[in-house]
């Protein structure tokens, strides 16, 4: 009896999952995540030792698409000098009008009758306890200037209650086909450098962002059934009265970015000590997604140093035709990519997946020199085409992607080595700064040879990690690593 009934439970179980498996083939069940992060690493703990911290409490209230915010931010005066405000960026705000939106101006997303402004509406603004004054400066509004005098290596802590209306909009940022994606929205100390606040503003071209590393906590709160692909690891999930609760943990991280979605399924594995995750809106996708950032992990750790974060995420949303979009720990893939042969999907998720390295690990100035970490995740895709696919296929794709890039001629002052705001165009942005730039890396690989090329770059990655390079600080390393003089081949590439 007992056996007996044994088989027919293992009947209907084998049954269930074939039936299962058939549905996960056609892509019509959706899994929820049910894999947790590994606690971070004894090295990202003293990385994150004594940074400021961010701590963000936000409620999604669906049917206005806005969130309510707390934002707690310890601020320090590392500037070695006494300062008498402290000014964050205010990005959202860049999508109030028309005139300002990056979406718009990068041709995106149009002026008409649907239009729908984003924006961050501050409430109030407290340091130390204290009710503070405080601006927003700007044309666009996305600054924040709040005065805290603060001396030399003194403390600040900063309240923000804020409320964050959601734009529909497929761009980073912003509302589509159901996925809303919240990222570069929270409020963030603006950089500062020379006696000046870089309050450079979220323009078309580029990402034009720029920011140090900081411990970031967010609890996130949101309707049932909402699942959220973030940065960070999820260290806490509990469902109580048709609510959803998250506690995201990020240390030692340059933001938090996440999206969210009633339509995501997830797809998750183990790749060493890395909880890699993939959401998109079919299972299938998220499983060749998850792949794609496995492989890309686990040839970049191989060729770099090991991903110094416990997670590493990707998710699908409508990014208006751009391929993705980098965050620490955090990616978003363009909706488009997953249709099709994949190719493109596979390449933009390496190109995300190496921005872990370049651009979040080691930051640079994505404004003034976005080739620093551009031009080294374009070439990094290509070594990882490389390594999965042979010679043969990098050769392929380097004979169509740089080798163009190489025979065209751009007008004065604009090069790989320029500064965003010198290009008109995405095109011709990528053009010289991804591709002429990856153009000099693999100058500069077959000069070396692979090896001594591969071990250049994690001497440098070793030396800035977490902190700010620059392209001064690319060429010392370079040179210091390989023993040779590399200042004229580089400025000669950046800047003819
Ligand atoms: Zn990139």
């Amino acid at each position: 009896m007992r056996k007996k009934r044994w088989i027919a439970a293992g009947v209907a179980l084998a049954a269930a999952a074939l039936l299962a498996g058939a549905l996960l083939a056609m892509g019509n069940v959706r899994q929820a995540p049910t894999m947790t992060s590994p606690p971070a690493s004894d090295a990202l703990t003293q990385a994150s030792a004594d940074l400021d911290t961010y701590e963000v409490e936000a409620v999604l209230d669906e049917a206005t698409r806005t969130l309510t915010c707390t934002q707690r931010v310890t601020y320090e005066n590392r500037t070695g000098g006494e300062l008498n405000e402290i000014c964050f960026h205010l990005y959202p705000n860049a999508f109030k009008r028309v005139n300002t939106s990056p979406a718009v101006l990068a041709g995106v997303d149009e002026a008409d009758d649907s239009w729908q402004a984003g924006e961050i509406w501050i409430e109030d603004v407290r340091v130390d306890g204290e009710a503070a004054d405080w601006a927003v400066l700007g044309e666009d509004e996305a600054a924040l200037r709040v005065c805290a005098p603060l001396a030399a290596g003194e403390r600040a802590g900063i309240e923000l209650r804020y409320t964050l209306s959601v734009p529909a909009l497929a761009y980073r940022w912003g509302e589509a086909d159901g996925v809303i994606s919240v990222a570069n929205a929270f409020p963030i100390a603006a950089m500062y450098e020379d006696g000046v606040w870089r309050l450079d503003e979220y323009g078309p071209i580029g990402d034009p962002f720029y920011s140090a590393c900081a411990n970031w906590t967010l609890t996130l709160t949101v309707p049932e059934g909402f699942m959220a692909a973030s940065a960070g690891a999820i260290r806490e999930s509990r469902t109580e009265a048709g609510v959803t609760t998250l506690r995201i943990e990020a240390p030692a991280v340059r933001d938090v970015a996440f999206a969210m979605s009633r339509r995501y399924a997830c797809a998750q594995q183990m790749a060493g000590d890395v909880l890699v995750s993939s959401y998109a809106l079919r299972q299938k996708d998220a499983q060749a997604a998850l792949e794609y950032a496995v492989s890309a992990l686990g040839q970049f750790e191989a060729m770099l140093v090991d991903y110094p974060y416990p997670s590493l995420t990707v998710a699908q949303k409508d990014l208006g035709g751009y391929g993705g979009m980098e965050y620490s720990g955090f990616a978003l893939i363009d909706g488009s990519l997953y249709e099709g042969d994949r190719q493109l999907l596979e390449r933009v998720v390496a190109h995300e997946t190496a921005h872990q390295y370049f651009g979040i690990l080691v930051g640079s100035d994505q404004i003034e020199e976005p080739w620093l970490d551009e031009a080294l995740c374009e070439y990094m895709t290509m070594m990882y085409i490389d390594k999965e696919y042979g010679r043969q296929a990098f050769n392929a794709l380097y004979e169509q992607s740089v080798e163009p890039a190489l025979r065209i001629s751009h007008p004065v002052g604009v090069t790989a080595g320029s500064p965003i705001t010198n290009f008109l165009t995405n095109a011709e942005y990528a053009q010289c700064v991804y591709q002429k730039g990856a153009g000099m890396l693999h100058g500069i690989r077959e000069a070396l040879g692979e090896a001594a090329f591969l071990s250049a770059l994690r001497d440098y990655i070793d030396a800035y990690a977490y902190g700010i390079a620059s392209r001064e600080d690319f060429t010392l390393s370079l040179q210091d690593s390989t023993g040779l003089s590399w200042r004229g081949f580089i400025d000669d590439y950046l800047d003819e």
